[in-house]
Parts: C-alpha cells; structure tokens; sequence
C-alpha cells in the first residue's frame, strides 16, 4: 500500500542509525539529506571538533617536549594544511556513510523532504509515500539578535574559515564555546571568552567548573558577566562593543550560544505534530509525535543533545518498530565530554544535586600535577572527584578535568552504570603510574 514501511528525514547519527537498524530488521526504508551525510557530528561537530582539538594539543606537547629533552622551536601552525586535510577527511567519512546506507538497501534521496500529510513526503518533485515517518533533523546553531549579529559565525561556519583569525572572540559557556576557545588559544590565537554568567558550564559539577575556570585563564582573556552589546565591521576587523562597557578588536567572533531544533519547512503544519515551547518536537516515551505513525527523535526533541544518545534512541525506536521486541531508553548515567583544554569528563550528578537527591553523602577529590608535568614543566592541574551516597555506599558521581578525561571517565561510566560502590572501586587494584589510578585510591573523605 505504501511506497516504504519507514521513511526517515534527516542523515545524521540518530536517522541513518534508525534507517540502518530498521532495514537490518526487514523494514523497506528510505531517507532523505538535504545537507550532509552523517550530519552535524560527522561535518560540523563531533569529528572535525575533535580533530581540531587534537591539532591544538600539539602546541603544548611541542612546549611539554623540552623538559624531556627535545630542544629546538616549536613548529609553524598552517591553518590551511589544517583544514584542508579536516575536510577530505569528512568527504571520505561522507562516502563511507552513503555505502553504509546503500549496503543496508536504504533509498537515499538527496533533497530537503516536505511532510504533505501523515504518509505522503516531497523531495522535489517527488513524492513518496510511507506507512511510518521519523523526522531525525537535528540542530541548528541559535545566534541572538543584536546590532552587527550577522558578522558573527557560528560552529557552522568556524571550521572552514578562509584565513587562520589571530584574534577571536567566543561568546558563549557551554560545551561548543569552551571547546573552541581552547582550540584557538592552543593553536595560537589571541582568545577571549565571553559569557554572561559568573563560571562557563552551567550544568557541570561545582568544583569542576571552578577548576577549569583556573585552567582556562591560563590560555585566554575570561569575560565573565559579560554581555555583547553591538558588533561593527571597520575594514577587516571586528570591534565588539560590551553592555559593561568594555571593547575588544577581532578578527572573528563565533557565536556557540546554543542549539535550536531544525524543524523548519518541514511541513509540520500538514499534519498533528506538535512542538513544545523550546521549538522541539513533542514525544512520547515510544518517540512517537502527537501525530500517530510519525516519530522524532536526536537534538530535534531536544532531550540530550549528543550523537550516542541519538544513536541509542534510533536502536530503541527500530527495535520497537520492527523487532518486535519491545525497549525503553535508560538516560541514567549519561557519560558525557568537553573536550576543552584540558578536557572534562563527568558521569552522573554534580554534588549540589547529588546533596538534593541523596541528602548524606561523601565526597572524595584529588588535585594534583600529572607525572609528565614533573619534567615538562607544564603548570596544569588533574582533578578528579567521586560523589558517595552515604546510606548505599553508591557511587552517583565522578567527575574528572585533565588529559584524556573522556576516555577515563567511559570506562568509569560503565562501572557506574553496574552500580559500583566505594568499597567495590577501593578494592580495585590501580594500573601504575597512570592518573586514573587516583580514581580507586582515594581513602580520606573531603571534610
Ligand atoms: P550549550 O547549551 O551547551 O551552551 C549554550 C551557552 O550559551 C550557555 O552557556 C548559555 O548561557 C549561553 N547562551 C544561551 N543563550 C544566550 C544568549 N542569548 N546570550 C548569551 N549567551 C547565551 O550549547 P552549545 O551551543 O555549546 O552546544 C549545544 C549542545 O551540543 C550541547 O548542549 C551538547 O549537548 C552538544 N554538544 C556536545 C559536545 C560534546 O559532547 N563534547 C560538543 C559540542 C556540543 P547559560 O549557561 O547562562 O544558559
């Protein structure tokens, strides 16, 4: 009766996951890209995030290398080399995905897909009818309006900028701002952040932000309390005037003041889905919308905006769909990044909302400088934190800042989601030297 069983809108991590799975499951799929494959995480986000941090790290294992013996100067940074290689990178990543979707006998249609109705979608001039539709669209950066708002780019723009900016301002204390700003400062640029409130990362622990706030200062200009009033273009630079009363001169200025569900043009208005107040698409525990048969899911619902959780969710959704083995989505114990200089690794709850859940708990912390620093010189802090519900002995939190936090904390996060306790983590034998280590000997309870 219908064209497919499924038809998914939307490239990125949550929709090709969900059109992959469902076809493995026997469903007929297609879906339709109108950008990129692979989407934000794959083009303008995650990837090519990441591997701009790593080419920003250099600069200090360059500076961290003499204490070891490695004398001479530190090598030029080409902007150019950089993100050139970046984006053949992601055109070969763009490729693997289209096998992977052709592999799995997915239909791909490149072109923006219009809802007419609950079944029937337009690509173009075609149109196509499914029997089930999920609307995987993603994000979208969100710039507020002020005066010169337009000469500002976005993490859209960022990675591809024509010339390397020697001068760049991020506004913004979340997850992208403090991310960028450390890679600019790292690969050389003069950086100031800007952000409205008084310590970036609002809904991390307390003391990591603290701790990071430290850290940060030590690479960049910190503006804290601090509002963009007007930007204004005078020949090739930027002067950024602030409500405080303060101006800065720039070369650019990236806007990473959060995200907004994409769900534009979508033709939304030709069926019964329905928004809720943020602008994101409003489900149900089983991802369905308010219009039976279509489903949303990944940053368009705007729940937690990261590739493995839309990953997870598309898993679920295909298994509900077309396994019939029924699955609900755990958001418990949600390891999660910044990949930040140095970088920021938490799972679980910071200790003012553990203190709000469990009332009596322990709090165990480490501050040190990393072994390697000993000789390189280098003043970084590690900080790494364990939060103890009293009564069970549970562990509901770890929270770590230094090198490599990510990968220590997602193996932490699986012991987490076993529901390790103090005493089972103080019975684990450490691997020596590493810092990790510091995790299962912590003994003495913060007073
Ligand atoms: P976030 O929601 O993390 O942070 C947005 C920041 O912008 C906040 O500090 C917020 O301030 C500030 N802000 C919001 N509106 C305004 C405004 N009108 N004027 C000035 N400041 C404003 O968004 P990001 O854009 O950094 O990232 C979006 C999402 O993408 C993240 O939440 C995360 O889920 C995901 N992501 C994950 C990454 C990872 O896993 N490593 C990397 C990058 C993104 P306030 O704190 O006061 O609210």
């Amino acid at each position: 009766m219908f064209d497919f069983d499924l038809f998914v809108i939307g490239a990125g991590s949550g929709g090709v996951r969900t059109a992959r799975m469902s076809a493995r499951y026997g469903a007929r799929v297609a879906i339709a890209e109108d950008r990129y494959m692979g989407g934000t995480c794959v083009n303008v986000g995650c990837v090519p995030k990441k591997l701009y941090s790593y080419a920003s790290h250099f600069r200090y294992d360059c500076t961290d290398s003499k204490g070891f013996g490695w004398q001479g100067s530190v090598p030029a940074f080409d902007w150019n080399v950089l993100r050139d290689n970046k984006t053949a990178e992601i055109s070969r990543l763009n490729g693997i995905y289209d096998t992977l979707l052709d592999g799995s006998g997915v239909t791909l249609y490149n072109g923006r897909a219009r809802l007419l109705d609950k079944h029937m979608v337009e690509i173009g001039d075609k149109k196509v009818s499914s029997e089930k539709i999920l609307i995987a669209t993603g994000g979208w950066p969100f710039v507020p309006e002020f005066p010169g708002s337009e000469l500002a780019v976005t993490s859209n723009e960022i990675f591809d900028l024509p010339s390397f900016p020697e001068r760049i301002l991020v506004v913004g204390g979340g997850y992208i701002a403090l991310e960028f700003a450390g890679i600019f400062a790292g690969l050389g640029a003069d950086t100031s952040l800007s952000y409205r409130g008084e310590i970036p990362l609002k809904h991390f622990d307390k003391d990591l932000r603290e701790k990071l706030y430290l850290e940060s200062e030590r690479h960049m200009t910190m503006l804290m309390k601090s509002n963009v009033e007007e930007i204004t273009k005078k020949d090739n630079e930027l002067h950024v005037k602030f409500k405080e009363g303060n101006s800065l001169v720039v070369d650019c200025v990236l806007y990473a003041t959060g995200r907004k569900p994409n769900t534009e043009n979508l033709g939304l208005e030709n069926t019964g889905v329905s928004l809720q107040p943020n602008g994101a698409i409003a489900i149900n525990e089983h991802f369905e919308t308010t219009e039976p048969g279509i489903y949303a899911l990944g940053d368009v619902v705007g729940r937690i905006a990261l590739t493995p959780v839309a990953i997870a969710e598309g898993m679920v959704l295909a298994s509900n769909l077309f396994k019939n083995k029924e699955k609900t989505m755990d958001y418990s114990n949600i390891a999660t990044a910044v990949f930040s200089h140095p970088n920021v690794g938490t799972v679980g709850l910071g200790e003012e909302q553990a203190k709000a859940e469990y009332g009596d708990i322990e709090v165990f912390e480490s501050d040190f400088r990393h072994l390697k620093h000993t000789l390189s010189g280098n003043p970084e802090r590690t900080y790494m934190k364990l939060i103890v519900d009293k009564a069970t002995d549970r562990v509901v939190g770890m929270h770590m800042m230094g090198a490599d936090a990510g990968e220590i904390i997602q193996g932490l996060a699986v012991a987490m989601q076993c529901g390790v306790t103090k005493a089972q983590l103080d019975s684990t034998i450490g691997i020596h030297p590493t810092a990790a280590e510091e995790f299962v000997t912590m003994r003495q309870a913060r007073t």
